[in-house]
Formats: structure tokens, sequence, C-alpha cells
């Protein structure tokens, strides 16, 4: 992107040309954000259709470093997928946001389930729904509160690990979100054989479906099947309000946005949305 284009440059010493190196070298400074606590979260609400309330946030990972602002995913997540260190962040990100959720709980703000981005590498391991199901039983929050989103991107050699890990979890009653659902090259396969409680229609269709009648069109398929195989829809990247008509129009169970949040830090999340939930 434009702005974020800046930082790339800016983010490593001249001398480290090689793309290696900067990737070394983000690689270890990433380490130690993660082992010193120094990332945070972002929350952008996810509304429901039919009333307009919130009934949940996607955690965004964010990393403010202290001499170049707030890093946006997309300049360390590819690097952590390449060397390894997404294991580790994913984690990191899982039980903070079920901490996040225990904290509510415990004053008495009303909770959301939070959902999170889980990478096809964690998912591919072993312990994976066995780390999930600890930190739910050590946290001792409802499993309902969190929900786990995974791409089809990297998942097709271990099909069978992913399907039993997903089964697993939805069996605890975590749930299980589908996230840029059509983008990939094997949306229907991946819906029949993993537990699916959530489609995310990929934000690339909302995006231009008030002017493109094709992407109208495939949007209005993806709710079929969703809503023929009974699972939730939700629809990320909703900018204006006439992709908001023609989405409620189409049946959309859930919204999410700029037009109605971009993602919030903590605090401002609990204002702007937890708060009215008390009344
Ligand atoms: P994603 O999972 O598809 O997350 C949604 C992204 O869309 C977020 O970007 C969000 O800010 C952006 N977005 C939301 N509404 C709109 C909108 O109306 N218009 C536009 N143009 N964009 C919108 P973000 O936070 O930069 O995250 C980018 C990607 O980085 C995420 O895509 C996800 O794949 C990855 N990511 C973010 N946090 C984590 C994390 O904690 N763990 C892992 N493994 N990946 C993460
Ligand atoms: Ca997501
Ligand atoms: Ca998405
Ligand atoms: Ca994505």
């Amino acid at each position: 992107s434009k702005s974020g284009g800046r930082n790339r440059y800016t983010f490593f010493a001249p001398e480290m040309q090689h793309e290696a190196l900067k990737e070394r070298a983000v690689e270890q400074e990433l380490r130690l954000a993660i082992e010193r606590n120094e990332l945070c979260l972002h929350y952008q609400p996810l509304l429901n259709a039919k009333h307009g309330k919130v009934i949940g946030a996607e955690v965004l990972v964010r990393w403010p470093h202290p001499q170049r602002g707030l890093i946006p995913p997309f300049e360390f997540i590819p690097i952590a997928e390449k060397t390894g260190l997404i294991s580790l962040l994913d984690d990191w990100v899982l039980e903070t946001a079920i901490k996040q959720v225990k904290t509510w709980l415990k004053q008495d703000i009303p909770a959301v389930t939070l959902s999170v981005n889980i990478s096809a590498n964690r998912l591919n391991q072993k312990d994976f729904a066995q780390f999930v199901q600890e930190k739910i039983k050590s946290y001792h929050i409802p499993p309902d509160f969190l929900c786990i989103e995974i791409t089809e991107q990297n998942m097709i050699e271990n099909l069978d690990n992913v399907q039993s890990t997903l089964c697993h979890l939805q069996q605890l009653g975590i749930k299980i979100a589908l996230d840029d659902f059509g983008t990939g090259y094997s949306s229907l396969s991946y819906l029949k054989r993993l537990p699916v409680d959530k489609l995310k229609i990929d934000r690339t269709f909302v995006m231009e479906m008030h002017e493109d009648p094709q992407d109208r069109a495939i949007i209005k398929t993806i709710l079929e099947l969703g809503h023929g195989l009974g699972i939730w829809v939700n629809a990320e990247g909703v900018e204006n309000e006439i992709q908001i008509g023609m989405l409620r129009e189409l049946g959309v169970d859930e919204f999410q946005g700029f037009y109605f949040s971009r993602p919030l830090p903590r605090e401002e999340f609990e204002e702007k949305y937890l708060a009215q939930l008390i009344a």
C-alpha cells in the first residue's frame, strides 16, 4: 500500500541489502517483541446485520515499534510465516485474546466473541488443539467466546490433520470461521471437509459489488451455499451504504468494515462498542 511503502524503505539499515539478511533481522526483532509482550491487538467490531449491534470482534495484531511507529501486519506476517515464527505469534495472539475475554468477564464488562487468525503453519502442528483447550481451561472462559479464523492458503497437503484438529476444537464449543472465502482454488472441498460455523466473503468481492454485477452474483451464490449448509455468513471490507443495502437484501448475517469501524485499540473498542451493550 502507499502509506506502508515509505516504512519499508526506512525499516532496515541501508547496508542490509540482502533480502535474507533483512528477514533475519526482522525475525530476531519480532521474536524479542513477542517475548517481551510488546505486540498489541486491535479490535474490529463485527455487527449483526439485522439489529446492528456488536456481536464480536476480529483481533488484528499490531507491532508498535519505538522507532518505526505502528507496523502493520503485512510488513511482518509474511516474514513470520516464512521463518516459522508465526506459530509463536499465533499462540501469543490467541492467549492474549483469551486473557482479554477473561478480564471482561471478571470486570463485568459485556464480553463478545473474539475471532483470532491462525496461520496454516500453526494449524498443522499436532499440539494445536491441545494448546487451545489448555488455555481455555486455565483461563476458564466459555469456549464460544473464541472463534478461530482459518484460510485455505497452504492447507491443502494436510487436510486430514486440519480436519481432526478443527473437529476437536468445534466439539469443545469453539467457533470456526473460513476466512477470505472464494479466493482459493478449493473453497468447496474445504467447506465439505472442514467443520465450519462461519464463512467470511472475501473483501475483494465486496469492494466493487456496488458497480459490478458479477461480484454481486458471486456473493449471492456464496450466501445461498452458506445458508444452504446452515452456516453464518460475514461480509468484510464494507465501506459504503450502497454495499450495506445490497448485502442486507442478499441476506448477509454479519458486517465488518471501515464504514462501521477501523480496527480499534482496546480502550476505544470498549468505550465505543462494549459500553453500549450495558443499557
Ligand atoms: P484478514 O484476516 O483478512 O483481516 C482483515 C483485514 O482487512 C485487516 O487488515 C483489516 O484492517 C482490513 N479491513 C477491515 N475492514 C476493511 C475495509 O472496509 N476496507 C479495507 N480496505 N480493509 C479492511 P490488517 O489488520 O492489516 O491485517 C491484514 C492481514 O494480516 C489479515 O487479513 C490477516 O491475514 C493477517 N493478520 C492480522 N493479524 C493477524 C494475527 O494475529 N495472526 C495472523 N496469523 N495473521 C494476522
Ligand atoms: Ca481474518
Ligand atoms: Ca479476511
Ligand atoms: Ca487475508
